[in-house]
């Protein structure tokens, strides 16, 4: 099978590597498509070390063996994480600190052409996909369930007003799910130019440069921009007791200055890492509702032979939303 493995953003390399084995309980999966996350290439910046990247995965059942709720040919989603339900950080819904949950993971990585999946994740991680939902359109579940749960934490009020600093793919998402929420004075801020221009077709009330000299104070402030002046950006513009929310990781060893007071004064600083099999399910529900259409979203697709274009495209950040490749093809 085809694979493609990781190193920097000018080496990746496709190779030819035997199919996994599967053991009891597990599944081998036909890879259909894999979309590209900002998660996976902070990982390529940072360099890879070689690793199949990938997670935002959907494909068919090719083997099972022994018992597994799945059978050959059953077209699904997969996690790649999966928490335990039980633990001390599950009990309070921070399912992604959850030990179970950092050491599932799907094999080699979802920009290969099968994968192996554990049998946890085939428990508690996989959804049957109604014929409905295409292949492409399953790999959103993961990335909009991180947006989801975000929201889920920051619970956001109707007449919230809202600034989402960054209108990449996550940036959109948050816009779109906030308005899915009933929520609408929703104002989305961006450096690119043709980002902005992307932005305005899903309507946010305001397309907003960081040049633009305004007074606005937002209620809550969601920052979807991998970067600490970003992070400031948002720390200036909240309302008195507001919330930030860091929605991207930023590179390590970054600080930021508060003053302590800002939070004593009751501002909320609120981060969100990954999902859970939870909001996969929910988001997988408003997909069958037609409440997410996953071609609004996807902007790109490439054969995994094209996968150093896809990766190019997604750095450049400037017209392309979710890129998605297709193993097979
Ligand atoms: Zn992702
Ligand atoms: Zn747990």
């Amino acid at each position: 099978m085809k694979v493609a493995r990781f190193f920097n953003p000018e080496r990746i390399e496709i190779v030819e590597e035997p199919v996994p084995e599967i053991s009891p309980g597990e599944v081998l999966l036909r890879v259909e498509a894999c979309g590209l996350c900002g998660t996976d290439l902070f990982k390529l910046k940072k360099g890879a070390g070689g690793k199949v990247l990938g997670h935002e995965v959907s494909g068919v059942v090719e083997e099972t063996k022994g018992n597994t709720r799945l059978s050959p040919g059953d077209r699904v989603f997969v996690a790649h994480h999966i928490p335990c339900f039980l633990c001390h950080h599950c009990r309070r819904g921070n399912f992604s600190l959850c030990s179970l949950f950092q050491s599932t993971n799907i094999h080699p990585g979802g920009f290969s052409q099968y994968i192996r999946i554990p049998t946890q994740n085939v428990e508690k991680g996989t959804i049957k996909l109604s014929p409905t939902i295409s292949f492409d359109e399953a790999t959103l579940i993961e990335p909009f369930a991180c947006v989801w749960r975000n929201l889920k934490r920051l619970s956001p009020l109707p007449d919230d007003e809202i600034l989402i600093i960054g209108a990449g793919p996550a940036g959109i998402m948050h816009l779109h799910l906030l308005k899915l929420k009933g929520i609408e004075e929703v104002d989305i801020m961006e450096i690119k130019k043709e980002r902005r221009k992307m932005a305005e077709k899903f309507h946010p009330r305001k397309t907003l440069s960081p040049q633009d000299i305004q007074e606005k104070k937002y209620d809550i402030c969601v920052v979807c921009a991998g970067n600490t002046q970003a992070i400031g950006e948002g720390l200036k513009r909240l309302k008195k007791g507001g919330k930030l929310s860091i929605f991207a990781q930023v590179p390590e060893g970054s600080s930021i200055q508060v003053d302590p007071n800002l939070i004593y004064f009751e501002t909320t600083f609120l981060g969100t890492y990954s999902s859970s099999p939870i909001e996969q399910r929910e988001i997988y529900n408003l997909m069958k509702m037609g409440k997410i259409k996953g071609k609004d979203f996807i902007t790109h697709t490439f054969p995994l032979s094209r996968i150093k274009e896809a990766v190019n495209l997604a750095l450049e950040g400037r017209d392309s939303l979710k890129i998605i490749t297709h193993p097979q093809r």
